[in-house]
């Protein structure tokens, strides 16, 4: 299929398509799509984590029906950590969304998050890559425990990190430094009042004491957010707004991609020919990369004949 064609099928057009570019992801067709689409970027692409139970597919829902009042379009990946099996819907999309199934607005799809050990499955690339031609805004939400925020920051513009009040587990976490700074903070269920309160003060606190936040020039939002009472809502997709504008200063939106997708080949390459594969591919993977998936099904091309080795 070729993304006008995709275009032209509507949402049913997108489930064939990611259909084919999980039974044969290296067919030229395919390929050519995905380079057509990486060209036709087009949605700002968020990413939502946080623990299980934090209230993402609740805030998701929230986010969802406000940006559809806006009449924007949007494009949703869950991504379940817990399951290696390749592709297909885990979760069902009965549960996660709420929204009616006949608007061609909003598509939802769950994934696997590895197909492999270690980075990201293909498919999920794959996935975000189409939405974000298709879609205004492509949200990429994690399922399940496990999931680092390096994978998901691999993968989207805006990273926004669920806290739940009186959750010490969150907060330890931000505090250790393991997490990777996220761009924004939602505290969820800020119905639950003061410990809501309490929790946006930790946060605010452990962000001011993490050396990572001082390099940016972008000072993290911790907002307070309940999806069951629509608060805050309106205030956290204003932020994720403003963190789009501030990616689109100065080229920080594409120098980020660049970098983002020289991460994805190295990590194909590494994961279908080892180590030694990727050292040797390691000049191919450099940025600027324009065509990304052409350039890798080159390099495939090239270890499998060994014609890079001789280099
Ligand atoms: P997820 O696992 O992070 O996706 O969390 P869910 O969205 O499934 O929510 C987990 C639980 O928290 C559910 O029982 C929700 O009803 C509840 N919850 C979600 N959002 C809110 C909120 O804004 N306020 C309150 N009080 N509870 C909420």
């Amino acid at each position: 299929m070729t993304l006008d064609e995709v275009k032209a099928g509507g949402k049913a057009g997108l489930a064939q398509a990611l259909a084919l570019l999980e039974r044969a992801p290296d067919h030229p067709a395919q390929v050519a799509l995905l380079d057509a689409a990486f060209a036709a970027a087009s949605a700002h692409v968020i990413g939502i984590t946080g623990p299980p139970g934090v209230g993402k597919s609740t805030l998701l829902n929230a986010l969802i029906k406000t940006w559809r009042a806006e009449g924007r379009r949007i494009g949703c990946i869950a991504v379940d950590p817990s399951s290696r099996r390749s592709g297909g819907a885990l979760l069902g999309d009965r549960t996660r969304l709420t929204t009616d199934p006949a608007d061609e607005g909003v598509f939802f799809r769950s994934m696997a998050a590895r197909d492999h050990l270690g980075g990201l499955a293909a498919l999920t690339v794959s996935a975000m890559v189409l939405m974000r031609a298709l879609f205004d805004l492509v949200l990429v939400e994690t399922v399940g425990v496990g999931q680092s925020e390096t994978e998901i920051a691999a993968l989207v513009d805006s990273v926004v990190f669920c806290v739940q009040p009186g959750a010490g587990d969150s907060l330890q976490y931000m505090k250790a430094g393991i997490a990777e700074i996220p761009h924004l903070v939602a505290i969820t269920k800020a119905d639950m009042d003061l410990a809501a309160r309490r929790a946006q003060t930790d946060v605010i606190s452990a962000l001011a004491l993490s050396p990572a936040g001082e390099e940016s020039n972008w000072a993290v939002p911790v907002l307070l957010v309940s999806a069951q009472e629509l608060t805050g809502v309106a205030e956290l997709s204003a932020a994720i707004d403003r963190h789009s504008a501030f990616l689109d200063c100065d080229g920080r939106r594409a120098a980020a991609r660049q970098l983002q997708v020289g991460g994805w080949l190295e990590a194909a390459v590494r994961d279908r020919f080892g180590r030694d594969g990727g050292q040797l591919a390691a000049p191919m993977v450099a940025p600027p990369l324009d065509a990304p998936f052409s350039r890798l099904a080159e390099i495939f091309g090239q270890l499998a004949v060994g014609t890079i080795s001789r280099h």
